[in-house]
């Protein structure tokens, strides 16, 4: 099968200081890979190589078979990419309803197909649906990640990158947000997930590529992963 995501011997860093090494990874349609590591490791940089923000000094990215070198960020979301970074990124003056419509400014022309896609969001998401009306910065941490998701997801795309989607959010958000993935996953999308809280990551995720020092030292099924002691305690802190 044609890896939704593919990134192979890729090499980067900023400024010339290498941060990571020949990193090759696939993420499959349908699949939800996590990737763990310390602090430092090079998660960011590797979602926002994927996504076009940063570079390549070697290596590639394809998306469903398609090398993206020479492809900008927006071609890229164009193309079915999406990338939620850490921060989340939603428009704080704007409602929740004006941040999703915005999600689907470039994947979809028409006014109605937009709101069709919006709907569709507030479908997967009841306590957005619940808050319509409300501006991004009234938003609680759990709600305001939720619409940087949905945002994401109103382009309807096939790979959507995740930069720690479970940062300062309490456990039963973390586990909604983890069990939304999953079941967007079993519908066909492939997702990137970078995380911190690697046993949540983990207890969704079909493989686990962890990243030391912007290598990958492994790369397994997720449950293999959580469960080997010697790794975890070597390269996750736990
Ligand atoms: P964290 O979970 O803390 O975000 P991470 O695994 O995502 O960690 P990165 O943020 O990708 O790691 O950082 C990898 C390395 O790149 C670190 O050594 C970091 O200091 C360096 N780095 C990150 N961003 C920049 C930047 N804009 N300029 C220079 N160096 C950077």
């Amino acid at each position: 099968m044609t890896p939704a995501l593919a990134v192979h011997g890729l090499t980067t860093g900023y400024g010339g200081a290498p941060v990571l090494h020949d990193v090759t990874l696939e993420v499959r349609p349908g699949a939800l890979v996590a990737l763990v590591g310390a602090n430092g490791a090079g998660k960011t940089t590797l979602l926002r190589a994927a996504s076009g923000l940063l570079p390549l000094a070697a290596g590639a990215v394809a998306l469903a078979g398609d090398d993206l070198q020479g492809v900008g960020v927006e071609d890229r979301a164009r193309r079915g990419l999406a990338h939620v970074p850490e921060g989340r990124g939603v428009v704080v003056e704007l409602t929740v309803d004006e941040n999703l419509q915005l999600g689907g400014l470039t994947a979809h022309r028409s006014a109605g197909a937009r709101r069709a896609a919006v709907e569709e969001v507030y479908g997967l998401f009841p306590s957005l649906d619940r808050r319509r009306a409300a501006l991004g910065h009234q938003l609680s941490g759990g709600e305001r990640q939720m619409l940087a998701i949905g945002r994401a997801l109103v382009a309807r795309p096939r790979v959507l990158l995740l930069d720690e989607p479970s940062l300062g959010l309490a456990p039963q958000v973390v586990a909604q947000i983890m069990a939304l993935l999953r079941a967007r996953c079993d519908d066909g999308l492939a997702v990137l997930l970078a995380e911190q809280n690697v046993a949540a990551a983990l207890s969704v995720a079909d493989r686990g590529v962890v990243l030391d020092l912007g290598r990958v030292v492994a790369s397994r099924p997720a449950r293999d992963l959580a469960h080997d002691e010697a790794l975890r305690h070597a390269y996750l802190g736990f």
